[in-house]
């Protein structure tokens, strides 16, 4: 299969893990015999210090003529780069969101899975963390309280703000497809979450997933309230496949649900429209920190990869080759530094990438 991948490496670490990532993807064309092209563009803090803003409209038609996109990560330290003197409409996080937009993704799926390998750096329990686990949290992305109207005002002489959490049934509707769809490439199970003991938003939820869920008879639906959930994912993190939640909830529970994996350089993510575009991208941040200095850990980046092949092209095969390469490279004892530990070898951000490339 021919394939066009629009590349966006970004800043910090971005290029370093993003060209890792490039390694495993070649490493896959080869053995299944597809051709992938790639097309480089820039966006964030780099795309500022080319074109004066963070996200250029050739980057975004580069971007919608392609079949995929590969981002790393974009910013720079906050503290100190340049970029945050600028105002919040010319600064790097800008470019993602208007990508975000420009390109209609509404789905954010982050994958949480605990390696074996890894499971010291867990957390949780060591009980909990020797049984595993592995689940994707699906989030929708362009709702709910962080879109809905807010405004700030005096009423009755008291400073008073109001937020509003709104969604449509079509909103809720394309994210449950999503969710169905993506439990059937897992393990058949979707725990929808929601707080619908208050919220007409969530009650509204439930109806329109438990309408779909009767187009998926082979996948099983359960629900959850959030507060639950959140109690759920450190007690018995197994339990869950596909959670799918509103856009608040999503980012809270994501975010909890990367904790427990311990290490940030794991995790991968993608986001997707209503067709089998996506933009993948690791769940971490640029990295100042470690930037230029090839310590930096690839593995979320090949992991997007992975998911890219899987969710954009329908390479499962292929998807599964990536990530068991990345399996058997850590069961070989191989480790940068943020995941390091006694009696591994530890080896830098292209020695991975080179390892995990040649497993495929
Ligand atoms: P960060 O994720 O970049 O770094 C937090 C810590 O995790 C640092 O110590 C860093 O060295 C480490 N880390 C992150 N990824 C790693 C990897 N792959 N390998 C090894 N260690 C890794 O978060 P931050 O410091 O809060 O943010 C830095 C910049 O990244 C900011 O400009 C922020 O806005 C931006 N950011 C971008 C994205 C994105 O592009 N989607 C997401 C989050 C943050």
């Amino acid at each position: 299969m021919e394939k066009k991948i629009a590349v966006i490496k970004g800043d910090g670490i971005g290029p370093e893990i993003v060209t890792e990532a490039m390694k495993a993807l070649d490493a896959a064309a080869k053995k299944f015999s597809h051709s992938f092209s790639y097309t480089q563009l820039l966006m964030g803090g780099c795309s500022i210090d080319a074109y004066g803003v963070p996200l250029t409209d050739e980057t975004i038609e580069v971007c919608k003529q392609s079949d995929a996109v590969l981002m790393g990560s974009i910013g720079g330290d906050t503290a100190t780069s340049p970029w945050y003197k600028l105002p919040a409409n010319l600064r790097p996080e800008a470019g993602l969101l208007g990508i975000r937009k420009a390109l209609g993704l509404f789905a954010n799926l982050r994958p949480c899975l605990l390696y074996p390998q890894l499971s010291s750096a867990c957390p949780l329990k060591k009980e909990i963390a020797d049984n595993g686990f592995d689940m994707l949290i699906m989030r929708e992305l362009t709702g709910g309280l962080y879109f809905g109207a807010r405004r700030t005002e005096t009423v009755d002489g008291l400073e008073t703000a109001v937020d509003t959490l709104i969604y449509n049934e079509n909103e809720i509707r394309r994210i449950a497809v999503k969710a169905f769809e993506v439990a059937r490439k897992r393990r058949h199970s979707v725990i929808s979450v929601d707080k619908a003991n208050v919220l007409d938003s969530s009650r509204l939820w439930r109806k329109i997933i438990n309408e779909v869920s009767a187009e998926y008879p082979d996948v099983e639906l359960k629900h959850m309230l959030v507060d639950n959930a959140a109690m759920q994912l450190v007690r018995d993190p197994a339990q869950f496949d596909v959670m799918v939640t509103e856009n608040m909830f999503g980012d809270i529970l994501s975010d909890e649900a990367s904790m427990i994996t311990g290490s940030i350089g794991m995790l991968p993510s993608a986001s997707l429209n209503e067709t089998k575009f996506g933009l993948y991208e690791p769940s971490g941040g640029s990295a100042p920190d470690i930037a230029g200095q090839d310590k930096a850990n690839p593995i979320a980046a090949i992991l997007s990869a992975a998911m890219l092949l899987r969710y954009s092209f329908d390479m499962t095969e292929e998807a599964d080759a990536v990530e068991n390469a990345v399996g058997k490279t850590l069961d070989e004892g191989y480790r940068t530094a943020d995941i390091m530990s006694e009696g591994c070898k530890r080896v830098s951000c292209s020695e991975i990438g080179t390892l995990i490339a040649e497993r495929i």
